[in-house]
């Protein structure tokens, strides 16, 4: 026991040194008999954390909201945001506890927080829990989102609770630890912001400029430069989940992280075919979330940021719209910037240009037209891409390019004939830009399916260990690969609540 204990995490706490209205603190809500299910090894090592505490009794006990570790102050953060359009003054971590923040091996500050350990504050109506399925299921996506390099919050452990949370059913319970550099989101500015609380918003502007952007203290206009910093992060992170088919689905202000980092894996799915306007989540009805439209939102969800932030951009009210309204209207080149840099790369040119951009137009309106699988289509593409073929293995029998994309094959060759560049080094970099394997639905939902209804953890673990290596494709593990048959498509999916 003391040797756990000694062992637990050096916590390294900020945020609860902030004003007090910036949370609440948060009692544990302890559960039956919890179970760990899985440690994330590999960023327990990263975040210097043992794992061996983190798999003893001791460190079950922290993963389940039972005990509180050493130099841990739970909290709860208090936010608002849009949800769909509507305002919401008052969210707030309803089932989230943030148990304090740790330095990474990297140096960097990372928040160390449980999902579904128990009502908090902000809870409303809810219990404060989270099922079982929704915890693998942010699990298996967070950390595939994580191995195709993309920004986003980590999942470092899950545990069962030994209780039952009450839903449409009964369904067993989970706590997930999920960790990222900050969970300060645009409608944690928005809380206060709508409060008229300017105390509260510079003072967290302050705390965020000095956490994730410390170059803009620098600045003539600091606050001016917090906001393009974070409009930067979030056009290139909103280029990368378009040009991996990534859905969020609820891109609601409270779940934008200032950090630039993915959050909140609710009703996010991967497109298996391609077409613009699909929407997985159930509960958007109007498809406002839809693939084609994430960019747009992002720019929509930062106007709000832009807003809060305004009266310390600068004194002068109409010189801040200005500045604001000038970083808003650069995130569209920005996004289509980045969007076009690395969509160019998937089809293996080393620039984007006019005649890069006109291919992939036409390439993604062939693959609408005919249902092409989104992934494999740029995997078999980036197989095709020398001319002495592939000689790995290879995914042409889980999806063959379609024969409507023929003469553009042709267009595309020839314009990689008049490139320079070395077509096995060219393969090479778009085999590792374009996965195999990503967490598709059929997938998530086949082993959420295992673990609730036959207590069977181990397709789990085996879903989550295939994903760590996305673009290194195996055909022994073709059936990770292969897009869902009709009757295994999952057309809708379910926030975690
Ligand atoms: P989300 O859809 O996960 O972004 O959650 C939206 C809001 O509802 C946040 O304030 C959550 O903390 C809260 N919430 C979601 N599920 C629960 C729950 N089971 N108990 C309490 N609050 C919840
Ligand atoms: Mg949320």
């Amino acid at each position: 026991m003391t040797q756990s204990r000694t062992n637990s995490p050096q916590f390294d706490n900020s945020y609860v040194l902030l004003p007090e209205h910036f949370y609440s603190k948060q009692k544990l809500a302890p559960v039956k008999s919890p179970a760990l299910i899985r440690i994330n090894q590999a960023l327990a090592e990263q975040l210097g954390i043992s794992v061996d505490w983190l798999a003893s009794p001791s460190g079950l006990q922290v993963l389940a909201g039972n005990e509180v570790a050493p130099g841990s102050l739970p909290i709860a953060m208090a936010y608002a945001g849009h949800q769909f359009g509507g305002w919401n003054p008052r969210l707030g971590d309803g089932r989230a506890t943030l148990l304090g923040e740790v330095i990474g091996k990297d140096g960097k500050r990372y928040d160390i927080q449980l999902k579904g350990a128990g009502r908090t504050a902000y809870a409303r109506g809810g219990d404060g829990r989270s099922p079982l399925g929704p915890v693998l299921r942010e699990y298996v996506i967070s950390e595939a989102m994580a191995a195709l390099g993309v920004p986003t919050s980590r999942s470092l452990a899950a545990v069962t609770t030994g209780e039952y949370v009450m839903r449409e059913g009964m369904l067993p319970g989970g706590i997930l630890t999920r960790v990222c550099s900050s969970h300060i989101r645009i409608g944690t500015f928005q809380f206060f912001a709508g409060q008229n609380d300017l105390e509260a918003v510079k003072i967290l502007a302050d705390h965020v400029i000095a956490r994730h952007y410390p170059q803009a203290a620098d600045a003539e206009r600091p606050y001016a430069a917090l906001l393009r910093a974070v409009i930067t992060r979030q056009a290139e992170l909103i280029a990368q989940w378009q040009q991996l088919g990534f859905i969020h689905g609820v891109m609601n202000t409270d779940n934008m992280l200032v950090s630039g980092e993915t959050i909140d894996y609710g009703p996010c799915a991967f497109m298996d075919n391609y077409h613009p306007n699909t929407v997985y989540s159930s509960i958007d009805s109007g498809g406002r979330y839809a693939y084609g439209n994430q960019p747009g939102i992002g720019q929509w969800n930062l106007a709000w940021l832009a807003r809060a932030l305004l009266p310390l951009i600068d004194k002068n009210e109409e010189l801040a719209v200005q500045e604001a309204q000038q970083a808003l209207d650069d995130y569209v080149q920005q996004y289509q910037r980045a969007y076009d840099g690395v969509m160019a790369g998937k089809i293996g040119l080393s620039q984007a240009d006019a005649d890069s951009k006109e291919l992939i137009e036409e390439l993604l309106q062939l693959m609408a037209a005919a249902n092409a699988d989104y992934t494999l289509t740029f995997r078999r593409l980036a197989e095709l891409a020398a001319p002495g073929g592939y000689d790995g293995d290879s995914v042409a029998d889980l999806a063959e390019v379609p024969d409507s994309l023929c003469s553009w094959v042709a267009k595309w060759e020839a314009r990689l004939a008049s490139d320079s560049v070395d077509a096995r080094e060219r393969q090479q970099h778009m085999l590792r830009l374009n996965p195999a394997y990503i967490p598709r639905n059929h997938l998530v939902e086949e082993v959420i399916r295992a673990a609730v209804d036959d207590h069977d953890l181990a397709p789990f673990h085996r879903l989550v260990e295939r994903l760590a290596e996305p673009c290194r494709y195996d055909a022994a593990d073709a059936r990770y690969a292969t897009p869902p048959t009709p009757e295994q498509v999952v057309a809708r999916t379910y926030c975690g609540t």
